[in-house]
């Protein structure tokens, strides 16, 4: 089961253990993770109120009651509350917690206008994060959690192997997302979160999206792609292709790259440091004389949001666990020339890891 009713009970444990009387999330990953419920961030409020030792409530605006029925939710035991257009809605967050505790969480995305709202009519309650509990639940995953993204990753898998219908010198960047973003969503994703084809030069730039650049022949290009599936869990690959005869000096940094990425891979096992597996691709990157090139973390966390924790990244010694998902992307950026990225999610297992992300990891030449 994706969402279990226990997370609300594991999720008010944790609370009081962190000495907070209750939670305060509003639309984003952690209500999802909690209630199953997706809602819509807007202006009106809809705010799960969890008090540590007392019966959750989920206020809603009237209008999206019926969404808040429908969904997972109710089958969790939470009690729906409902305020129409023009009420003041945060008295009844007040009532929902059965007094005024002495600190709250709140979630770690909460817009500022509701933090405000909040610290208003709660003016005796210190704020801190939400994220801090319920983070510590959702950074191991379950065995229905990692088939998920596993469904995730294979549907994501599918759109990379089709890139030869689509890539090709002569067409400008945007127009190849164009047809990448319609085959994520033929591949199963209810939405398409980032399609970045980066080509030549613009391969340098990480986060690059699109642009009107022509591809032309014998570049890299690195296609950096991911989706949310209709079950909230997310999708997030990397492979980088070249159209046309690769450069030489390209094929043997990539040949190190992709050293680098399996190097990560296969250092993941129960009890390593998450900065461990960021220095098995560092190091090897290092020791070929790119390591100046690597520009940023080897990995991030991945589940109901595309980045969460655990982070794979230098200063973080948090011993991996099984259950924990991320990436493993290492890549190189040579300013004014190119750049290249492999990106595969990965699971802790009980006993190593496990690709969540099956196709071949190579330069594909199209
Ligand atoms: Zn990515
Ligand atoms: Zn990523």
């Amino acid at each position: 089961m994706l969402y279990p009713p226990q997370r609300l009970a594991d999720a008010r444990r944790a609370t009081a253990a962190a000495g907070l009387g209750a939670l305060l999330v509003t639309p984003g990953a952690d209500l999802r993770y909690l209630t199953g419920y997706h809602a819509h961030a807007l202006e009106r409020l809809t705010c799960l109120v969890l008090p540590a030792d007392g019966e959750p409530t989920l206020i809603v605006p009237t209008l999206e009651r019926p969404a808040a029925e429908a969904s997972p939710a109710p089958a969790t035991g939470v009690r729906i509350v409902d305020h129409a257009d023009g009420t003041d809605p945060y008295p009844l967050v007040v009532a929902a917690l059965g007094g005024v505790p002495g600190a709250v969480g709140l979630g770690n995305r909460m817009w500022a206008e509701q933090v405000l709202a909040l610290r208003d009519v709660l003016p005796g309650a210190v704020q801190r994060l939400a994220g801090d509990v319920v983070g510590g639940l959702r950074i191991r995953k379950s065995p229905a959690e990692i088939e998920a993204l596993a469904r995730a990753g294979a549907a994501i898998d599918a759109v990379h192997q089709r890139m030869g219908e689509w890539l090709r010198a002569g067409r400008t960047e945007a127009s190849v997302a164009a047809d990448i973003a319609q085959g994520i969503r033929e591949a199963g994703h209810a939405t398409v979160d980032f399609t970045i084809v980066a080509s030549g030069p613009n391969g340098a730039s990480p986060h690059h999206g699109t642009s009107d650049r022509v591809i032309g022949a014998g570049e890299p290009v690195v296609v950096d792609i991911g989706g949310t599936m209709p079950d909230g869990y997310c999708s997030d690959s990397t492979r980088t292709y070249v159209v046309g005869e690769p450069d030489a000096e390209f094929r043997t940094a990539y040949a190190t790259l992709h050293a680098a990425q399996r190097a990560a891979v296969a250092a993941v096992r129960p009890g390593v440091t998450a900065e461990s597996v960021d220095a098995a691709a560092r190091d090897v990157l290092t020791a070929a004389g790119l390591g100046a090139y690597f520009l940023h973390r080897t990995g991030h966390g991945i589940g109901l949001d595309g980045h969460e924790a655990p982070y794979i990244v230098t200063g973080n010694a948090l011993p991996l666990e099984p259950g924990m998902t991320f990436s493993i992307e290492p890549g190189f950026y040579i300013a004014g020339r190119w750049g290249a990225r492999i990106e595969d999610i990965v699971a802790c297992t009980g006993d190593g890891v496990r690709r969540l992300n099956t196709i071949d990891t190579d330069l594909v030449i199209l």
